[in-house]
């Protein structure tokens, strides 16, 4: 079978989770399969080659789970984007529309500068609005964006066009 029916196969649906009506995609059988973390991870840290990345930047939570081996694979840093308030050094902030509310990531100002080239990894693209925020981030750091990459893009969200103006030519990479 090929990388992507592996891995699909191990994306478990699971109804009504956060919320009634919601289909949450589970990566947990995946992240409990060696044989397909590893090929996640391989395939990930691929796309860190192919774009030149020299950090990855993870963003909390399951995207945490999903870089740190990539990084390490790489033979890059691994940098977290943190939700507001958990890191404890000097952060730059990023706040952001949710459907309901708002939400704020932080980095650590002083893990990225400009001579980073910076890959974004997260497990899910939903609105996008998660990944759009990381990039001004990145940017506000001084680092330069090379691309985002997920496992997988909910379509039926519209997170790729939401992201598109942010990623000022960078690619979006869904395995
Ligand atoms: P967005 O900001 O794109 O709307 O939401 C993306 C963030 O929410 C990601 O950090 C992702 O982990 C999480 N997320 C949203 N929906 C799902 C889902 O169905 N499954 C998983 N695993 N994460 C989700």
């Amino acid at each position: 079978t090929s990388t992507r029916e592996l891995l699909l196969s191990r994306i478990r649906d699971v109804a009504d989770y956060p919320k009634p009506g919601v289909v949450f995609k589970d990566i947990t059988p995946l992240l409990a399969d060696p044989k397909a973390f590893t090929a996640l991870t391989d395939a990930l840290a691929e796309l860190c080659a192919k774009h030149g990345a020299t950090k990855i930047v993870g963003l909390e939570a399951r995207g945490f789970i999903l870089a740190a081996p990539v990084a390490v694979r790489a033979g890059v840093g691994f940098i977290p984007v943190r939700k507001a308030g958990k890191l404890p050094g000097a952060t730059l902030s990023q706040a952001y529309e949710l459907e309901y509310g708002s939400a704020e990531i932080e980095v650590h100002a002083e893990d990225l500068d400009q001579d980073d080239r910076v890959l974004v990894i997260d497990d899910v693209l939903a609105t996008g609005g998660t990944a759009e925020a990381s990039l001004e981030l990145v940017r506000r750091a001084g680092a330069e964006v090379v691309g985002v990459a997920v496992l997988m893009e909910l379509g039926f969200l519209g997170g790729r066009a939401r992201l598109e103006p942010a990623l000022r030519g960078a690619p979006l990479e869904a395995l």
